[in-house]
């Protein structure tokens, strides 16, 4: 059992643009209780992957990597909701913002235990509910489905609008050789993408 000072997490990726605005250290928490139909992350259902990193040493390394604030993605970060507050805690201590996608609505949240909602009194925009694959999103950026909601618990992240944002993803190759990817694209993102890569073949060739 993950003691609960301790985070159980898939992934941590520092210095993204993909994942909210400005520069974000993206935690992919393990476990998701919610298991949404065409989730496009099962791998992280189970609540016994992944690794345990202490708050302090994710907060650390994201001060030295000059972000914003953390992005909480999942899984379900609201699965683990004491690691979860420690770690927003943490992350205001230093004047990082806390933006938190949970598959759970706001008001299911507010309404759970104390740890829940203590975990959700540090969070400065809640990103919530389930993903639809019904009801895909075709405006807004970083949304999968038109159901869920931009909450702003603070006014942090007042200035963000989604609709007007784009989504991004960000591609990096390892040192081992493996490539890491975080965010998705639209359809016209994807375009892009081609058109770019494209552009560079045809560069190369020349
Ligand atoms: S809540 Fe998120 S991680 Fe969990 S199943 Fe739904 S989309 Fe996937």
């Amino acid at each position: 059992m993950t003691p609960a000072s301790l985070l159980r997490v898939a992934r941590v990726l520092h210095g993204t643009t993909a994942e909210g605005p400005g520069l974000r250290t993206a935690i992919w928490f393990q476990g998701c209780s919610i298991r949404c139909r065409g989730c496009i992350n099962p791998h992280l259902f189970s609540a016994h992957g992944g690794t345990q990193l202490t708050a302090a040493s994710i907060i650390g390394d994201a001060l030295a990597s000059g972000v914003e604030g953390l992005t909480l993605i999942g899984g379900e970060p609201f699965d683990q909701p004491d690691a979860g507050r420690a770690l927003a805690e943490a992350a205001h201590a230093q004047n990082l913002g806390v933006i938190a996608f949970s598959g759970y609505e706001y008001e299911t949240l507010r309404d759970r235990d104390q740890p829940t909602r203590a975990f959700l009194a540090e969070v400065d925009l809640l990103v919530d509910g389930p993903y639809q694959d019904w009801n895909p999103e075709t405006e807004r950026a970083l949304v999968g489905s038109e159901n869920q909601r931009f909450i702003h618990l603070t006014d942090r992240y007042q200035n963000y609008r989604p609709e007007l944002a784009r989504n991004r993803i960000d591609i990096r190759l390892r040192p081992d050789g493996t490539i890491e990817v975080a965010g998705f694209l639209d359809s016209d993102g994807l375009m892009d993408l081609g058109d770019a890569t494209a552009t560079k073949r045809t560069h190369r060739r020349a």
